[in-house]
């Protein structure tokens, strides 16, 4: 039986009032795993009130850091008591392989234990500003934090966002996506069973039009922070222009991924494949653009669709699967039909291109792994974000070309360099114009590290030091150490 999902607010688990209800399918085969309700714009104004009722109450924003990282510590103990569950429905929800799922529950528990440990460490600085003059600089929590994630990492990017906000002292309400919203609704309920106080944390299931709209339009929401596209990400930025709220925005990439020709074949090679097939291509950092040197491009295409071919693509529970599934017959649509232009422009498809309906995948929503080769800088599947396993290979000759490709677009998330040259790599990695990069790898990414992206791919940074100042304002309080009338007037 699919499991009736509820809205959490105020510390209550209650149903809509909205007659509709969304089923929740996993994409491996279509079987409805629950029953999500559609907060209505009422529902989420309350859930907002409540939330700046909590905040201004102190129970929570006034605790002190070492109480608030007791609470952060029950939660990830908590979610670490239940990862095999946690991984298991991200996977039935998502698509994606349990091996994938469980790297991100555990990621996801480790993101609460990383900010409990930032609150124990020194805060604020002291400047002597005048002889008399002391100036203190203080973090203080914002005060109501609208949460809006996407469906590729549903229970990860929660987390990103409800870790750290709730480490800084604020309240929040978390949206999940429409499609996704099972993990979220699990981690509320293990938070439930801690001293997380009531009304602290509130949970909407419901659409982006009518719930993320109303958070980020409320006068009574201090932050709006957003992971999902970058046309949506545009149109919050409008709405919050009511009340000026801060607004933190992690949107889409379309990253380059540059292999020269004294690059170690086989490591980049390995690491071009991870770097766009894992989630299947639905990851915001994905290096969905390779572009390789001149002299080994004809080796590198010759290995890169012989790997690709041989991934096996199947449902993530299957231990065998590499790559999962597509998270919707929407989204899946939408990415058969760039398949179809990169043909129409011209672009060579090199392998895969098709749905699979075979070996148990005839209900799912599965594409093959899928190279375009030939392309060039003005193509539709290099300039747009396809957010699946499709990538393209350009090839260039000289290492200003290189810089000059890599940075022809409007997204400025990630990159990465192979080269064996680290001087090499080192100049070129220096004028990649995006957040995240690396050098000889691809896509491992860290708690401590600021996350976030350049250009149309975003707007301020999760994790890290950075992921805490995001829900925090910055105060000065001048004290003086010798009180005594200016005499100005
Ligand atoms: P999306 O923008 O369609 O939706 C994301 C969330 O926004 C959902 O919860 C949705 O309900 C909500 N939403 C939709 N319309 C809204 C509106 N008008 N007002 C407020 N909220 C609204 O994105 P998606 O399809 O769920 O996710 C895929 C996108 O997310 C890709 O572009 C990808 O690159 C991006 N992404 C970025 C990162 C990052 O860290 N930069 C991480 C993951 C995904």
């Amino acid at each position: 039986m699919a499991e009736n999902l509820k809205l959490y607010i105020n510390g209550e688990w209650m149903d809509s009032s909205h007659p509709e209800k969304q089923e929740i399918l996993n994409p491996a085969n279509q079987e409805v795993i629950a029953i999500a309700p559609k907060a209505t714009k009422e529902e989420t104004e309350k859930a907002i009130q409540i939330a700046k009722e909590t905040f201004e109450s102190g129970i929570w924003s006034e605790r002190t850091p070492r109480e608030r990282a007791k609470v952060l510590l029950q939660i990830a103990e908590k979610m670490e008591e239940h990862l095999d569950e946690l991984a298991e429905l991200e996977m039935k929800n998502n698509g994606k392989t349990l091996r994938e799922a469980q790297s991100d529950a555990a990621d996801a528990a480790h993101t609460f234990r990383y900010y409990a440990g930032l609150l124990n460490q020194p805060n604020g600085q002291t400047y002597q500003t005048a002889e008399d003059m002391e100036t203190k600089i203080v973090k203080e929590p914002m005060g109501v934090a609208g949460l809006i994630v996407p469906w590729n990492f549903p229970l990860l990017m929660s987390i990103w966002k409800v870790a750290p906000a709730l480490a800084a002292g604020n309240s929040i309400i978390l949206k999940p996506a429409e499609i996704t919203p099972v993990t979220a609704a699990k981690v509320f309920e293990l938070m439930d069973q801690t001293d997380l106080p009531k009304g602290v944390a509130n949970l909407l299931m419901g659409s982006g039009s009518v719930v993320g709209q109303t958070i980020a339009e409320s006068h009574d929401v201090d932050i709006v922070s957003f992971t999902g596209s970058t046309g949506v990400g545009r149109s919050i930025m409008q709405a919050a222009t009511g009340n000026l709220k801060k607004v933190s925005l992690e949107l889409g990439g379309k990253s380059p991924n540059i292999i020269f020709d004294d690059a170690e074949l086989e490591t980049a090679v390995d690491y071009a494949l991870f770097g766009i097939f894992m989630g299947a291509g639905q990851v915001c950092s994905s290096g969905s653009r390779i572009l390789v040197q001149e002299g080994i491009y004809d080796e590198f295409v010759a290995k890169y669709v012989e790997k690709a071919k041989a991934i096996k693509v199947g449902p993530g529970h299957d231990e065998s699967s590499q790559m999962g599934a597509i998270v919707s017959k929407k989204h899946m649509e939408n990415i058969l039909e760039y398949i179809r232009i990169g043909q129409e422009e011209g672009a060579v498809l090199a392998c895969g291109g098709r749905r699979i309906e075979r070996d148990g995948m005839e209900q799912g929503f599965f594409i093959e792994p899928t190279v375009f080769t030939d392309v060039s800088g003005d193509m539709r599947i290099v300039r747009e974000e396809i957010f699946g396993p499709v990538v393209t290979i350009q090839k260039f000759e000289d290492e200003e070309e290189a810089i000059h490709t890599a940075n022809d677009t409007e997204f400025g998330l990630a990159g990465a360099v192979f080269s064996k040259d680290q001087n090499k790599a080192m100049r070129v990695i220096n004028k990649v114009r995006a957040g995240i990069t690396w050098v000889n790898s691809y896509h491992l990414s860290y708690v401590q590290a600021p996350w976030g992206g350049y250009k149309q791919s975003g707007i301020g940074r999760s994790l890290g030091t950075y992921g805490l100042d995001e829900y925090q304002e910055t105060k000065q309080i001048n004290v003086s150490l010798d009180p005594k009338p200016i005499h100005f007037f």
